[in-house]
């Protein structure tokens, strides 16, 4: 193994190698040089197994745990990430690629999850009825499941997993999180300060590592539920997995979000929102914008334009640097994988009215940069129309009619999010009420919930029935219990019943 620095994993509140003496491991890339600077370890079953072992034997202490503790320390979490920001940001970047600004902007979204789980014991107090009966009472509450398990995508190591853990331990269970392997440290780096803010050793665990710790954790009996975020044949795995063994699943999936233009849209203001929406974080977000459906040709040919325009004004290069506006992409081999994609687009025909396949980042010759891409002419057929990029890689569809734009949506296989730009209240009225999208923008590009709503796409975008975080996240990691009660006077002597109670 070579020297570089190890990031080991967190198991029952220690800094852990794991089962293994010999762990297998992967390096680590900086993609703004293209150079290795960690290694992360790869669990094998038996370390996965130790850090599902130390979260069950956590379990009845937290569970039993008063809910205004737990939430005591999701406060001094939210504290001590407000004061380690900065120090969460560089590791984002120094691994993802993003700029320090997003960064921050991720870091602040993973906040305030961590603040809506503070709220958790008003979120549990659950439903209680007097008098059901005579002198009978029922009340229903959220018991914890117990293990609970978070698998997590690279592009926001910070963030998505902030959905996931903070709220299933503010409701009793404890945890075992697999990370990315791409870019592990700030995910790793924000467990250890749950630890400073008091969760007990156990109810936490970070282990790093790939198909077979994923796989450890499908299959193991101790592990009641799961939360994926990832790509869409990986999320459909996961559910599929994990559904067949009796574990509650939640797998959200991959994307691809298309923004209506209308002919009466700002077309200004439309276009500075979709040069964030595509290009902001590489184009590295299930919520981006890599299509525009332009209706009529006018409002094809302005938004075109406009994008040029602002497109001759982005600033390319490390995440570190100050006034960039993108980084590079997070692997070579994802570098290879868009590049790869617009090759194809223009061998489908589309016409490539800006490339930045040729980008040089001066002092940066083995980063993973490349600059940002317009199609126009895309059409429903091609490969880069259906296939989720992830990349720098904006297409531009030409329709007629507001219908046919929604038809283009409602056939693609994604239904993450999608956005209208318009000054029409009934077109945006109409377009929120039927479009088959699980989050959708009015002159909004990115319609992110916030903390308090809840996240998730339809379509192949979500598989399972309740969405990430907010209140959908108190039942994801609750179980109903209804509990009906009768303390009948002293004394009193009641015959045998055999009809079915009822309260008539
Ligand atoms: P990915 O599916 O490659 O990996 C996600 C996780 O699954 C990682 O922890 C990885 O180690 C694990 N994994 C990978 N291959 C596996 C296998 N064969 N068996 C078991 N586990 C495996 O996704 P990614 O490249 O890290 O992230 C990008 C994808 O995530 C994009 O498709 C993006 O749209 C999606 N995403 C979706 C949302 C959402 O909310 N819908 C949010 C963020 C990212």
């Amino acid at each position: 193994m070579s020297q570089l620095p190890t990031i080991a994993h967190l198991i029952d509140g220690q800094s852990a190698q794991g089962a293994n003496p010999n762990p297998r491991s992967q390096e680590v890339f900086n993609p703004a040089t293209g150079k290795a600077e960690k290694r992360v370890l790869l669990a094998d079953k038996a370390t996965v197994e130790q850090a599902i072992a130390s979260a069950q034997a956590a379990f009845p202490a937290w569970r039993n745990t008063p809910p205004l503790k737990r939430a005591r320390v999701m406060g001094n979490l939210k504290v001590l990430l407000e004061q380690h920001a900065q120090e969460i940001c560089a590791m984002i970047t120094a691994e993802h690629g993003k700029v320090l600004s997003d960064a921050f902007g991720e870091v602040q979204r993973g906040i305030e999850n961590v603040e809506y789980a503070s709220y958790a014991p008003e979120l549990l107090k659950g439903e209680h009825s007097k008098n059901v009966g005579p002198a009978i009472d029922s009340w229903s509450e959220f018991q914890a499941l117990g293990v609970c398990a978070g698998i997590t995508p690279f592009n926001f190591p910070a963030m998505v997993p902030l959905w996931m853990w903070p709220m299933a331990v503010a409701c009793g269970n404890t945890f075992v999180l697999k990370p990315s392997e791409r870019d592990p440290s700030s995910t790793l780096r924000i467990a250890e300060l749950a630890l400073e803010a008091g969760l007990p050793p156990g109810v936490l665990n970070v282990v790093h590592g790939d198909k077979e710790a994923v796989d450890t954790l499908l299959t193991d009996p101790r592990v009641k539920a799961v939360s994926f975020v990832g790509s869409t044949p990986i999320a459909e795995y996961i559910y599929s997995t994990g559904c067949a063994r009796g574990k509650r699943v939640q797998a959200l999936g991959g994307a691809k979000n298309h923004a209506v233009v209308m002919p009466d849209a700002d077309i200004a203001n439309a276009v500075n929102a979709l040069m964030g929406a595509a290009y902001g974080s590489c184009g590295e977000r299930c919520m981006a914008i890599p299509l525009v459906v332009a209706v009529g040709d006018a409002a094809a040919d302005a938004v075109l334009a406009g994008l040029k325009t602002e497109i001759s004004k982005m600033k390319v290069g490390p995440g570190t640097a100050a006034g960039m506006d993108m980084g590079p992409l997070v692997t070579k081999a994802h570098f290879d994988k868009v590049r790869g994609y617009v090759d194809q687009g223009v061998k489908e025909g589309a016409t490539l009215v800006v490339d930045g396949r040729g980008l040089k980042v001066a002092g940066h010759a083995d980063g993973y940069f490349i600059g940002p891409c317009l199609f126009d002419n895309v059409k429903p057929g091609m490969v880069i129309y259906q296939e989720e990029i992830f990349g720098p890689v904006l297409g531009v569809v030409r329709v007629k009619t507001l219908q046919e734009a929604m038809d283009l949506i409602d056939a693609h296989e994604y239904g993450n999010g999608t956005c209208i730009f318009t000054r029409d209240g009934e077109a945006a009225r109409y377009f929120t009420d039927h479009i088959q999208v699980g989050m959708v923008g009015v002159n909004v590009p990115l319609p992110v919930p916030v903390a308090y709503h809840s996240f998730g796409g339809w379509k192949r975008s979500l598989f399972g029935d309740l969405h990430a975080y907010g209140p959908d996240a108190v039942r994801f990691y609750t179980k109903r219990k209804t509990i009906t009660q009768r303390w009948p006077s002293a004394g009193v002597r009641e015959g045998a019943v055999f009809s079915f109670p009822s309260s008539r």
